[in-house]
């Protein structure tokens, strides 16, 4: 499995997993929609366990989301 590559500074349809075997959202896949890249780095948290998800697949949105 191969780790999402971001451009930085735009907008992504994220999917990450919570591999934390002690969280209740274990194994549980989550879509993050719009997700902004940032500098090109992207870290999604588990709500519960506020530990990162493994980010499986990202998809440049295209066209990018207005920015209000
Ligand atoms: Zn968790």
């Amino acid at each position: 499995m191969s780790t999402p590559v971001f451009e930085p500074a735009l907008w992504y349809d994220v999917t990450a997993r919570d591999d934390n075997g002690a969280c209740a959202n274990a194994g549980q896949e989550f879509a993050v929609n719009p997700c902004y890249s940032n500098g090109g780095i992207v870290v999604v948290e588990c709500g519960l366990c506020r530990q990162p998800m493994t980010l499986i697949s990202a998809v440049l949105l295209d066209p990018q989301p207005e920015v209000s």
